[in-house]
């Protein structure tokens, strides 16, 4: 079989088609027009889904001794957010177009004049805006039809309680970040750990971008899983560079046991004008999407600022006091930060394969395969009795519930097999465990490989040794 080449925006819609006709992703509230770029995750999207985030607690929660997990609350004091300076500053610059009145990002919109005919002179902000009056909407392609630049404000607005006042405005939180230094001395005093050790996280964060897009990109409503790594306040560049470098490489080895494409992953240095005021180096890990290289992960170290700002706001000390030397200080960060859907697209757009393969009739047709690590794969194996015939169905049944403590297991039984093993491929199912006719005779069961298509005969009560020794 040979690998088929596609172009990138052909792999972008082939993926997209796939999560929807496979039951990965599909848009959210269809039946009454959807909820612009809104996906709700089918029977396949959602095991994925649950299988990279329980991979990723395993690896960097349960299986270090310098870790520790928490669970908190989407809604946070206010006051959280006025000590992040996320009130204050977590704007987007809008651009409306007066004539059709579609809203665009002052930096796409940027990148469009930049890219566009009639290339503006300027780079600079302010020559851009300057030059906007010359340049036709990317909509509706009317003439210099633009707003003044206004800001908006990206976080979600709710209301605590009835009464509808100022005092009772609270926000969906825009990354699941505070809560670990917000709640720092707290798990310090009931995990008893000693620096250097991390708080880890897992959960949905909010916000309300202008545009979004680009299927799971863009989203206003997403997963984090991400890491505040408290480190001594060093003496030396050496004393943070270590643990930045450290976990530089975890990132690498997960987008590694997560089957991401190398050759599609950058490491991109932030240069020091582009990075928050605090961020003493910042590492994006960037993906070459079908629509452009873009953020992928961020890493950053943070000094003490986020400590100190909660330490200054709550007017509560933060402090962490090392047991052996009696000296109180407050922690520096490291931050790998990870988005669980762009982890998804990352994993889909590197594992979607074509091949050319020649049918049981000699004509050659393609196969789509989904190459997923058998780690993160929805079902490890697929039980799929040839027919619906009931004393195949039984022992098929019987193989299932035998292995179903062990693996997580699909069970199909409806139309030809060729047409089952196809499903299996596309949602990336490393292994189909046929019974057929031949089975209530010998015993025996054949076991087709996703990636080979090679096919194993093996008795029925060695399965489970043959698919542990191939699912390592
Ligand atoms: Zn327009």
């Amino acid at each position: 079989m040979t690998s088929i080449k596609k172009t990138d925006t052909e792999l972008m819609d082939k993926v997209v088609r796939l999560a929807r006709n496979r039951g990965f992703v599909f848009p959210g509230s269809e039946i009454y027009g959807g909820l612009q770029n809104s996906w709700d995750y089918g029977p396949i999207g959602v095991e994925l889904k649950r299988n990279i985030k329980e991979l990723w607690w395993k690896m960097f929660v349960l299986e270090r001794p310098d870790m520790v997990g928490i669970d908190a609350n989407i809604i946070m004091n206010t006051r959280v957010w006025e000590a992040s300076g996320h009130l204050d500053s977590f704007n987007d610059t809008l651009i409306e177009c007066k004539k059709c009145h579609t809203r665009f990002r002052d930096d796409d919109l940027f990148v469009y004049m930049l890219s566009e005919k009639g290339k503006p002179r300027s780079t600079n902000t302010e020559e851009l805006l300057k030059e906007l009056v010359s340049f036709p909407c990317p909509e509706c392609n009317n003439v210099g039809e633009f707003t003044k630049p206004k800001f908006f404000h990206t976080m979600f607005r709710t209301n605590l309680g009835s009464i509808e006042t100022p005092e009772n405005t609270v926000y969906l939180r825009p990354e699941t970040a505070q809560a670990m230094f917000v709640d720092f001395a707290e798990i310090v005093r009931v995990s008893r750990k000693r620096l250097p050790f991390g708080i880890a996280q897992i959960g949905k964060a909010f916000r309300n971008e202008i545009t979004t897009g680009n299927f799971i990109f863009r989203l206003r409503e997403f997963e984090q899983m991400e890491i505040e790594y408290f480190i001594e306040p060093p003496k030396t560049k050496k004393d943070w560079e270590k643990h930045f470098d450290h976990w530089l490489k975890e990132i690498k080895k997960w987008l590694d046991v997560i089957g991401v494409d190398k050759n599609r992953v950058k490491e991109v240095e932030i240069p020091k004008k582009e990075r928050a005021h605090y961020s003493e180096r910042t590492v994006d890990i960037e993906f070459q999407y079908p629509f452009g290289q873009k953020e992928l992960y961020g890493l950053a170290y943070r000094t003490d600022y986020d400590i100190s700002a909660h330490q200054k706001h709550s007017g509560e000390s933060l402090k962490y006091r090392d047991p052996k030397t009696g000296k109180e200080f407050v922690p520096h960060v490291i931050e790998p930060s990870l988005g669980v859907e762009r982890t998804i697209l990352a994993v889909l757009l590197s594992a979607y394969t074509e091949e050319e393969v020649v049918s049981a009739k000699g004509e050659k047709e393609t196969r789509i395969v989904l190459k997923l690590p058998s780690i993160i794969a929805p079902y490890k194996v697929a039980i799929l009795p040839l027919s619906d015939k009931a004393e195949l169905t039984k022992m098929a049944e019987s193989i299932r519930k035998e292995l179903i403590g062990d693996f997580s297991v699909d069970y199909d039984t409806t139309q030809s097999i060729g047409k089952r093993y196809r499903r299996q491929d596309e949602i990336g199912t490393p292994y189909c465990v046929t019974v057929d006719f031949d089975s209530l005779d010998d015993k025996k069961v054949t076991i087709r490989d996703r990636d080979t298509m090679k096919q194993d005969r093996v008795e029925i009560k060695k399965i489970r040794e043959y698919l542990n020794k191939k699912l390592i």
